[in-house]
């Protein structure tokens, strides 16, 4: 009897042992800085932990091309810069994602447009954003959220039939495959983020992945991170055609990522198990939808994210948040506050200050309604947080906590 009183209740908690946790830094990342310093320089292009870097990340993603940057954010401008997106363009994305990913649109004076997800994988699909194709669609950047890979055959398909440049925005999905394909391979571009909250961190920074084969498009790319200087020739070339802004990555950031891309794959497949874990403890529980993983795809995690049918319970979402924090389950509802399009930015139709430019170049539609399934996702979904260091238990707590708690509000 007493096991089943929620503790929010009065209670006993499910959860009586803290989570695991772990150190994410240590002597590895400490010798490649010290290495750095002795260079006598931080300047990506003058040291070698830059290049060391990204000579490491492609041969773990089987790639000839990529570029540092600053953040993800500067990641995905550089890639639409280098994509050749432009004033009075629509890039067609996700309105579930962070905001980093509608940024560089706006700073190349392009429009955001959003398109709706798949109601339980929470991706863009090539149905949804061919709704959205105009004769001003230039590029999408699609999200592959919290690892979960979006559907790309399809859109690829869509991208070739309309000439549309495709970004991948990897920020939440490393080492994510789709039909065995590294997500960031797959497009034009793969973008990516080594924040301090990703997998993988370096205090803040940023690869872009170029998968042209021409090394022209590399040399663009390289170039639009760097205020346009080409450092391919003897003599850095600093003719500037087009605005390129500084996003550079220093030596300091490149030293720690040499040591944390080794950690990469235990990292990205520990959170695999535990997610699928997870997935798999809550696949029978009423009310709940577990997230669903794209077919044929293979999920790192970054967090994750179930929906809840709230007709079959009698609490509201926050009710049950609250319950199951109180059994020891951190979560949060939701993910971001609201969907993109719902920011007051969007909604006043201001990018800059004083200014409703680009969105006054033509009339674009961000009204509440406008994508129903991530609106919906939005508002019915639990996050739960997923960590390489949780331990099998962790999981198996987070299981039976979800179930009693559902248990009790279920209808
Ligand atoms: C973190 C993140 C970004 C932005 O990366 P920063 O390094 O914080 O600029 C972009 N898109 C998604 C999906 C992200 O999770």
């Amino acid at each position: 009897m007493g096991e089943n009183l929620l503790a929010i209740n009065g209670g006993t908690k499910v959860k009586t042992t803290a989570f695991g946790t772990g150190q994410r830094f240590g002597l590895e990342e400490a010798k490649e800085l010290l290495e750095a310093i002795e260079q006598n320089t931080l300047f990506y292009h003058f040291g070698n932990k830059v290049k060391q870097f990204l000579q490491d990340f492609n041969d773990l993603y089987k790639v000839k091309y990529s570029v540092a940057t600053s953040s993800g954010t500067a990641a995905l401008h550089v890639a639409l810069g280098a994509a050749g997106v432009t004033v009075g363009d629509e890039v067609i994305t996700s309105p579930i994602t962070d905001q980093g990913t509608v940024v560089g649109i706006l700073y190349q004076n392009a429009i955001p447009i959003f398109a709706d997800l798949d109601p339980h994988s929470y991706t863009l699909t090539a149905k949804s954003i061919e709704e959205k194709i105009t004769a001003k669609t230039k590029a999408i950047i699609v999200v592959h959220l919290a690892g979960n890979p979006c559907d790309m055959d399809p859109i690829m398909e869509l991208a070739k039939k309309y000439n549309l440049k495709v970004i991948e925005d990897c920020a939440q999905s490393y080492l994510t495959t789709y039909k065995g394909r590294l997500t960031g391979t797959i497009g034009d571009y793969g973008c990516f983020s080594t924040n301090d909250f990703k997998h993988i961190s370096t205090g803040d920074g940023g690869i872009v992945i170029v998968n042209s084969s021409e090394e022209s498009d590399y040399f663009t790319t390289h170039a639009f991170a760097d205020k346009n200087y080409r450092r391919q020739e003897e003599a850095v070339v600093k003719d500037l055609e087009y605005l390129a802004p500084n996003y550079r990555m220093t030596e300091l950031q490149g030293a720690v990522g040499i040591a944390q891309l080794k950690k990469l794959n235990w990292i990205c497949t520990r959170r695999n198990e535990l997610g699928e874990r997870l997935r798999q403890g809550l696949s029978t529980i009423k009310g709940i939808n577990p997230m669903k993983i794209t077919e044929e795809g293979w999920c790192s995690y970054w967090f994750y994210m179930l929906t809840l049918n709230l007709e079959q319970f009698s609490c509201s979402r926050e009710e049950l948040s609250e319950a199951l924090a109180a059994e020891g389950i951190p979560n949060q509802p939701g993910y971001i506050p609201k969907v993109l399009y719902a920011q007051p930015l969007f909604q006043n139709k201001q990018a800059y200050m004083n200014s409703h430019y680009p969105f006054d170049l033509g009339s674009y539609d961000y009204s509440i309604g406008s994508c129903p399934n991530a609106e919906n996702i939005l508002e019915t979904a639990i996050r739960l947080n997923i960590n390489e260091f949780y331990t099998d238990q962790d999981i198996e707590d987070m299981i039976v906590a979800i179930e009693k708690v559902a248990f009790y509000y279920s209808k």
